[in-house]
């Protein structure tokens, strides 16, 4: 039978499938570090006369986060706090190219909206204009914009990423009231701790609809991971202006006579995703040497 991996701990996986939570145990090459089951994968499983069961075959996954180790992610909720901290756009735009990259749908939720004012909220939509990611205004604090985050989460595997002190946890908490994500202090020292390990599981809101309990996608170095043709296809405001530049080979820099940068004259695309497209590309640059 079908299932998904939603926990992984001392050598066992627990596989949910269509009636219930199995405990399984990994099969042969499985076994091997190469091959391991990630949280998130999609497997395929046999019960025995116990009830315990065996994981015979990991189906193709869509992609693989590092850290925390968890497959299949199909949206990112990239959080960031306007104020309190201060947003940090060009952290949340390295976050967004990088989910691209994964083929992770992104969406935008800023916390501690009670924080801010209305006008404050219309200049953030304007440093996405045109990306089409779906923005959301969230307040843990005073309880709003939590359902239509959670309407947003439907049909996904969740993931929430985004710098430390924005709310990360807090929001976890109130969408899974009986989880156990630490907010405050102690999610800083979880932040600081990050390079041991740390397990991850999927909370099940509802049918079909996941969230990692773990953040996800800190301390990613896109330049790293990401080639520089790839990198223009990760801004979706630039998606229908690629082709259009005098030269084939612009990279949308220094060149004359480009369309992307005549978009940011005219706000069609915002100077500080611009900003962050530059920074990224001189990074990618001097990574690769191209
Ligand atoms: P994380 O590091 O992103 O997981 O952030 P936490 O969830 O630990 O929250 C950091 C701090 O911000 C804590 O003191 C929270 O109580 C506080 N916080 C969380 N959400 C809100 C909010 O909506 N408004 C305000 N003012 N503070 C919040």
């Amino acid at each position: 039978m079908k299932g998904i991996i939603i926990k992984g701990i001392g050598g066992f996986y627990y596989v949910k499938s269509e009636d219930k939570i199995y405990e399984c145990k990994a099969r042969g090459i499985f076994r091997k570090d190469k091959h391991k089951p990630y949280v998130g994968d999609y497997v395929e499983i046999t019960i025995d006369e116990n009830e315990k069961g065996a994981i015979e075959e990991i189906y193709p996954r869509k992609n693989i986060l590092i850290r925390p180790p968890i497959s299949n992610i199909t949206q990112n909720i990239v959080v960031s706090a306007v104020v309190q901290p201060a947003i940090n756009l060009h952290f949340v735009n390295n976050i967004l190219v990088y989910s691209e990259h994964l083929d992770i749908k992104n969406v935008l939720c800023f916390n501690k909206s009670e924080l801010i004012n209305e006008e404050q909220k219309e200049e953030i939509k304007e440093h996405f204009i045109n990306t089409n990611y779906k923005i959301l205004f969230t307040s843990v604090k005073e309880q709003t914009g939590l359902h239509e985050l959670k309407d947003m989460l439907r049909g996904n595997i969740n993931v929430f990423s985004g710098a430390s002190g924005v709310g990360k946890s807090s929001l976890l908490n109130s969408l899974m009231p009986q989880n156990k994500a630490e907010t405050g202090e102690i999610s800083s020292k979880i932040e600081r701790g990050k390079h041991t390990t740390r397990h991850v599981e999927l909370f099940e809101l509802e049918e079909n609809t996941f969230i990692a309990d773990t953040p996800g996608f800190s301390n990613i170095n896109g330049a790293q991971e990401i080639e520089l043709e790839e990198l223009m296809d990760s801004f979706p405001e630039f998606s229908d202006l690629l082709g259009q530049c005098k030269f084939n080979s612009c990279v949308h820099d220094r060149e004359p006579d480009c369309v992307i940068k005549e978009a940011v004259e005219n706000r069609k695309i915002a100077s500080s995703r611009y900003s962050s497209y530059i920074e990224m590309l001189h990074s990618i640059k001097a990574t690769k040497k191209y």
